[in-house]
């Protein structure tokens, strides 16, 4: 029998993008062993409005208590990995790195493994205004995978934060709001982005690679991707 390791996974922020994770690492682990495999998954799923409070209100160290407590939960429940199922709560990936032995699989570095794949070398980042415009996100990709990253501009940035927080993670999707971002991309195009982060979760929900001319990263996707390279020791 092939040996799938366990993952533990930080979910329900939101459980809108979650549900994907569980879907898509379930469904690769069926299509690569066949019959009725499937993967080995724990799963945290946090309320997600305790979450946002504590963003909102900048008490970073207490979401960072939070995910580590949890974190060391999935490790003694047997888990191999950790993957944090949001790209804006990787501001406390390395906190929840220090509360386990075990690896935690960064989003990002498997969104610039995609982006380097693809030859990409200017991408523009749509996410959280946490993930645009602080530096564990952009940071990472500049510094460690020597990306250049475009963001939008301010009211650009606002507009992509509320239609987060005011829609996707409360499971509307709004025709409205995907021109919205496909403006907002058109602009970041012309200034030369060669392809697009959805740098949340929830993006990919809202927009497909079909909706644009330029490559498209879908970042729950990919992580999921990246989690399932992880889980099938052959791949490792
Ligand atoms: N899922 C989102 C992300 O990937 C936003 C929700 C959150 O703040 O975790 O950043």
């Amino acid at each position: 029998m092939a040996e799938v390791r366990r993952l533990g996974l930080l979910g329900g922020m939101s459980w809108e993008s979650s549900i994907e994770y569980e879907r898509v690492i379930n469904e690769l682990v069926r299509e690569r062993l066949g019959g009725v495999a499937s993967a080995d998954l724990l799963i945290r799923s946090f309320n997600f409005a305790d979450i946002e409070a504590l963003q909102d209100s900048g008490r970073w160290d207490e979401a960072g208590d939070l995910l580590a407590a949890a974190a060391a939960h999935l490790e003694a429940g047997g888990a191999e990995a950790v993957v944090i199922c949001t790209n804006t709560m990787h501001r406390l990936a390395d906190v929840v790195q220090a509360a386990v032995q075990v690896p935690v699989l960064h989003i990002a570095d498997a969104t610039a493994a995609a982006l380097r794949a693809a030859g990409i070398e200017v991408v523009a980042l749509l996410g959280t205004r946490y993930t645009m415009e602080q530096d564990f996100y952009v940071g990472r990709l500049r510094r460690e995978h020597g990306l250049r990253v475009l963001v939008p501009d301010e009211p650009g940035r606002t507009l992509v934060h509320d239609v987060i927080y005011g829609e996707l993670v409360r499971g509307i999707i709004d025709p409205a709001s995907k021109q919205t971002y496909l403006d907002v991309i058109d602009d970041l195009v012309e200034q030369g982005a060669q392809g697009v982060i959805a740098g949340c979760t929830e993006i990919e929900l809202l927009l497909a690679q079909s909706d644009l001319d330029v490559p498209l990263f879908p970042t729950a996707r990919l992580h999921a991707e990246a989690a399932v390279a992880f889980a099938l020791v052959e791949d490792a």
